[in-house]
């Protein structure tokens, strides 16, 4: 069955979309609507090759999926005929819990269940609902479908995804390792079982996706055995600007010795950490780099710091994993980053990766950098988060 399907990633100031042609899976237009509800909105997208750029006031989100629709649907810029033809939509939602294993048709019940999980994405889920019910009213005739960043994650065992604090938390608070990214982690796993012709039932892979944010996910059988990223985003590997493990008792030490208020810890470990809090320079890789060519020794340290915690992670989950076929490196950093990657299994050989300086040698496309005899192939896959959506909402609406 024909149809196009449009993907929408909802933030709490903008909607991030494309639009896709399927089965073909032909991305006919993409753009992003950024400060909504603020001074200077504006929508930059790109339509049949074209790009273009609308500045005008968007109150709301209401307000700014009529203006991407009636982009999208402008006849005199090659635009889709009739909206009908958008046959269903695919919301990036971030947390779905428990609840969902898989993605879903949204009905009442699901967008509750999606309701029902604000308290552990308050920043996330209340701009993906609200992206929810605009679509569904902007495009009544369209099947709405959720894709959640944290199903991939729900076939982790429990002896991975509990806390070793009283069991009560889990029972009543549902306090555990949930897991995010899982929408690319799965998408890099499949693409990884197509390039080395595995079944993907067969296939065990370490994915990292290093990007703003960064997570890494051991892979058993095409399924996630274990992730860095816990009850929330920040746990696990350093990020941008979020510092990832550290010892929990930070927290407390502050409040005692700085006074500082809990909310304000917070903002700190989420915002002012990480590459950023450690250089001083930048959360962005590569300014830290520029900064440390420059000989900036704390973007330097940054730097360091990022690939070590990474390659630790990567020894951890090769134990877990005892057979690994695959390193895949993915998102800004981890399909850009030819040095980090190098630095990341640097001395790496016994554990069985061995990176190819020449091959290693690439931004952006995929590509296996590894030598020829490396025990474990080393690939680097661009994430196509979006696709994913499109195949998934696709699927349930062509059912
Ligand atoms: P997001 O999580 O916001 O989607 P991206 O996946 O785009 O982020 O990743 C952004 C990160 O990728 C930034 O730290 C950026 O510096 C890094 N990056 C992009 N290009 C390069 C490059 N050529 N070398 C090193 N890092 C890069």
């Amino acid at each position: 069955m024909s149809m196009k399907v449009l993907v929408i990633n909802t933030g709490s100031s903008s909607i991030k979309f494309e639009l896709f042609q399927m089965p073909e899976e032909k991305v006919e237009a993409s753009g992003l609507l950024q400060r909504i509800g603020e001074e200077g909105s504006e929508l930059s997208y790109s339509l049949k090759g074209e790009k273009y750029k609308i500045a005008q006031k968007v109150p709301d989100h209401g307000v700014g999926l009529k203006l991407i629709i009636s982009a999208l649907t402008d006849g005199e810029k090659g635009g889709i005929e009739d909206i009908s033809e958008i046959g269903a939509v695919g919301h990036r939602v971030v947390h779905g819990g428990e609840a969902f294993a898989k993605t879903a048709k949204i009905d009442a019940d699901v967008l509750q269940a999606v309701r029902d999980h604000i308290d552990l994405a308050p920043l996330h889920n209340p701009p993906n609902i609200l992206g929810i019910e605009v679509a569904t009213s902007a495009l009544p005739k369209a099947l709405q479908v959720a894709v959640f960043d944290t199903s991939f994650h729900q076939s982790i065992p429990p002896h991975a995804y509990l806390y070793p604090v009283p069991y009560e938390l889990y029972e009543n608070q549902r306090v555990r390792r949930y897991g995010f990214h899982g929408t690319s982690h799965r998408y890099v796993t499949q693409r990884a079982a197509e390039l080395l012709d595995k079944p993907i039932e067969e296939l065990n892979v370490i994915t990292a996706h290093l990007g703003n944010g960064a997570s890494i996910t051991a892979v058993r059988g095409g399924k996630s055995v274990d992730t860095s990223m816990g009850l929330t985003p920040l746990e696990g590997l350093m990020m941008g600007t979020r510092c990832g493990d550290i010892d929990p008792a930070l927290i407390a030490f502050l409040e005692r010795t700085q006074k500082m208020s809990v909310g304000d810890i917070d903002k700190l470990l989420n915002k002012k950490s990480g590459l950023l809090g450690i250089s001083g320079v930048s959360n962005d890789m590569r300014t830290c780099e520029e900064a440390a060519a420059k000989g900036n020794e704390r973007a330097q340290i940054a730097l360091e710091m990022y690939a070590y915690r990474v390659k630790k992670y990567v020894g951890a989950y090769t134990a877990v994993l005892g057979r690994v076929d695959a390193l895949v490196f993915t998102a800004g950093a981890g399909e850009n980053g030819a040095e980090l990657r190098a630095q990341v299994l640097e001395n790496m050989e016994p554990l069985g990766y061995k990176i190819d300086p020449e091959r290693n040698a690439v931004r952006g496309k995929e590509a296996d950098v590894s030598t020829a005899d490396s025990p474990i192939r080393v690939l680097v896959i661009p994430t196509n988060e979006e696709l994913m959506i499109a195949r998934d909402t696709y699927v349930l609406a062509s059912a």
